[in-house]
């Protein structure tokens, strides 16, 4: 079975994790900060702070922007439970704005209408998080715009989006947004088998995750309440958590990072040929956005004239493994509980009816994908 995503690790990268394991801590050694100073590299933010999933990234950020009992947050239907999740954890509530049919990120017209109504209702959200969904960046000015005059605290979800670009600049450089949140899952741009990391431009926002990702512990005396009893003190100053990354995962991730543009200008050119061999069929190819180069984590279509059900049944009887993103999270039985339902975000969820996620990954070989589309070609006839 052709899988729709897959990790590359290569000898370089093995031995990067070996090494940590011959000759360096396992972790809060010295490999973290390294991954972390070259993250702020590629993406030009300021500061960063490696976690152990991109989950625990969005449920620091979510605390970094003091998100809590009371807030309300908003995020997209179209995304993986995680997305919306972190509010939860902080005790706030979650509401959703629908997606743009092209784009399939947020729906820019949609947030301006839901901001107006919010604010006559006096019930503005605290944050918002944004999803650039399959890699493709939201358009991040536009929505800095509309948030900046009420004070919405701005996050990119981009476990989609590392290594794609909007603008001048990489997903991550937080130009437009205060904090950006990655994933290092093995599906995604880059990997650490597990392990996230968010990246800020505001030094109070970093300081802020760095406690509540490492227990709300600090050892930086200038932060103390009261003097320090000797070198040995440390003082918990709020309730945090334990999402250290490792340096095991650290060194994987880091090997990984050098190898990224590759990987994406690979990504790129596969999805190339999808939209040159795909054109003529019965089906809705991803949108190009002139603002953005995307980091092609899927590969999108639409079934314009087949049952979805069908079309992903017989491909995987053919060895291809399709899957679809995503099932709306106001549909998933937790948020229906929570007083969603069926019909609250109509874009969302036409789009899960129709979507198929092609095949998509750095390692995919020109015989892979042939197959996929001389198979794809086959079952739409
Ligand atoms: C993968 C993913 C996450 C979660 O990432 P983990 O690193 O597995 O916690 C969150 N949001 C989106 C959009 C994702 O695709």
């Amino acid at each position: 079975m052709i899988p729709y995503g897959k990790h590359l690790v290569d000898e370089d990268d093995i031995d990067a994790v070996v090494d940590v394991l011959r000759n360096q801590f396992l972790t809060q050694g010295q490999v973290v900060p390294q991954f972390e100073q070259a993250l702020c590299e590629y993406t030009k933010a300021k500061h960063c702070v490696a976690v152990n999933s991109a989950t625990s990234g969005l449920h620091v950020a979510c605390l970094a922007a003091d998100v809590g009992q009371g807030d309300l947050v908003w995020t997209v239907p179209n995304s993986f439970v995680a997305s919306a999740n972190c509010a939860l954890y902080c005790g706030a509530s979650v509401d959703f704005v629908d997606i743009n049919p092209t784009t399939r990120n947020i729906d820019i017209d949609s947030l301006e209408r839901k901001l107006i109504h919010a604010q006559r209702r006096n019930r503005l959200p605290k944050a918002l998080i944004v999803v650039h969904f399959s890699g493709l960046s939201c358009d991040m000015q536009r929505i800095r715009e509309l948030t900046q005059k009420h004070a919405i605290i701005v996050i990119e979800d981009a476990a989609h989006g590392l290594g794609g670009s909007y603008q001048q600049t990489k997903i991550g450089s937080c130009v437009y947004s205060d904090l950006t949140v990655l994933s290092f899952h093995p599906v995604k741009s880059i990997t650490s088998a597990e392990g996230g990391a968010v990246l800020t431009n505001h030094k109070a926002m970093f300081e802020r995750l760095l406690l509540f990702a490492k227990h709300g512990v600090t050892k930086d005396v200038a932060q103390y309440q009261g003097d320090s009893h000797g070198p040995w003190y440390y003082q918990q100053l709020a309730l945090g958590y334990n999402y250290r990354l490792s340096d095991l995962h650290a060194a994987l991730g880091l090997s990984q990072l050098k190898k990224l543009d590759a990987f994406i200008q690979r990504r790129a050119e596969i999805a190339k040929k999808y939209d040159l061999a795909l054109a003529d069929l019965p089906l809705k190819l991803p949108s190009v956005e002139p603002h953005s180069h995307s980091a092609w984590h899927l590969y999108m279509v639409e079934l314009t004239e087949h049952s979805r059900q069908e079309i992903y049944q017989q491909l995987h009887a053919k060895g291809v493994g399709v899957n679809v993103h995503y099932i709306p999270i106001h549909l998933q039985p937790y948020y229906q509980q929570l007083g969603f339902k069926q019909g609250d975000f109509p874009a969302s969820e036409y789009f899960y009816q129709h979507a198929l996620t092609l095949p998509l990954f750095a390692s995919m070989t020109d015989k892979e994908q042939n197959k996929v589309i001389d198979t794809l070609i086959e079952v739409l006839k």
